[in-house]
């Protein structure tokens, strides 16, 4: 049957384990026909990555660290030997060291402050420059971003001023990639237990807060994150680029704790 991604090839940058919120995607991708590919950090994630490579039928396009320039040439060039062109790039990357994400923004290092923005938010550029060499017939390109970008959140600290560099980014990507009919857009995603969300001092309390006080009541999850990914990467959405769409069961239009919602 046809998917709404059928005959399109993407690459998936940022694949942990099954809780990843690379792994909801790629499954929704996979789900309505797409042809997938996937990077991974290092031997130790490779272990984690490859079985879930497989049960997408996807290949490995092989190690990739962001602050290593070689190693996102050597990927890209491995995806272009295998498929030629690509159609889209998911990039759900981020880091920043666990011990300042906690505390005060205010005592954030230069050292932390420069390692977090360049992983979290310059990597997303420097796919697209690669992406953009092996995109001919246009394509799209889709980062993961969080509401503390657009407002104060406990312990988001630097993470926070990187996605809001990311989401200025997506404005200015998407503007210079047009041209091609490559589109470049960010989903905000609510509250996700996942492997990097777990160096966020109380991620629990954040997530049950959400719960609690957004309309859906209830926390965001990697399938929710996934279909609306699908709808980015497919041709529905070929008259949209440069957004910021949230998937965070509506928290992001929320003023004050909802009045029913319990203390926690
Ligand atoms: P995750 O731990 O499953 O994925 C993070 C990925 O980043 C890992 O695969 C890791 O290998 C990769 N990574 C980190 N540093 C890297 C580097 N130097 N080079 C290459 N890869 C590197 O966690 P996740 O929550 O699925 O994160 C995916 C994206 O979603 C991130 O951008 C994150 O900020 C964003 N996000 C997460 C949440 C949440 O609550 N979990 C909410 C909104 C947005």
């Amino acid at each position: 049957a046809a998917g709404l991604l059928s005959g399109k090839r993407g690459l998936i940058m940022g694949l942990a384990n099954n809780r990843s919120i690379a792994w909801g995607i790629a499954k929704a991708c996979r789900t309505h026909g797409a042809e997938l590919a996937f990077t991974y950090q290092g031997d130790a994630l490779k272990k984690r990555v490859e079985p879930l490579c497989n049960e997408l039928g996807g290949f490995l396009a092989g190690h990739c660290d962001v602050t290593d320039a070689a190693s996102l040439d050597a990927v890209f060039a491995a995806v272009e030997k295998h498929w030629g062109s690509i159609d889209f790039v998911v990039h759900a990357i981020a880091f920043s060291d666990k011990d300042e994400l906690d505390g005060r923004y205010v005592d954030t290092t230069a050292e932390n402050f420069n390692k977090t923005l360049n992983i979290s938010c310059f990597s997303f550029t420097s796919v697209a420059q690669r992406a953009e060499k092996i995109m001919p017939n246009g394509g799209s390109l889709l980062t993961l971003t969080y509401y503390g970008s657009e407002k104060w959140m406990p312990h988001y600290n630097v993470m926070g001023v990187a996605k809001a560099a990311l989401e200025a980014s997506v404005r200015y990507l998407a503007a210079d990639l047009g041209g091609k009919n490559i589109r470049v857009n960010s989903i905000s995603a609510g509250p996700i237990k996942t492997l990097a969300a777990s160096g966020i001092s109380g991620l629990r309390y954040i997530i049950k807060w959400n719960e609690l006080n957004s309309p859906l009541r209830r926390a965001t999850t990697i399938e929710e994150v996934g279909d609306a990914a699908v709808y980015y990467l497919s041709p529905m959405s070929r008259g949209v680029t440069g957004e910021v769409h949230h998937v965070d069961s509506g928290y992001h239009i929320v003023g004050m704790k909802h009045p029913d919602a319990p203390d926690i």
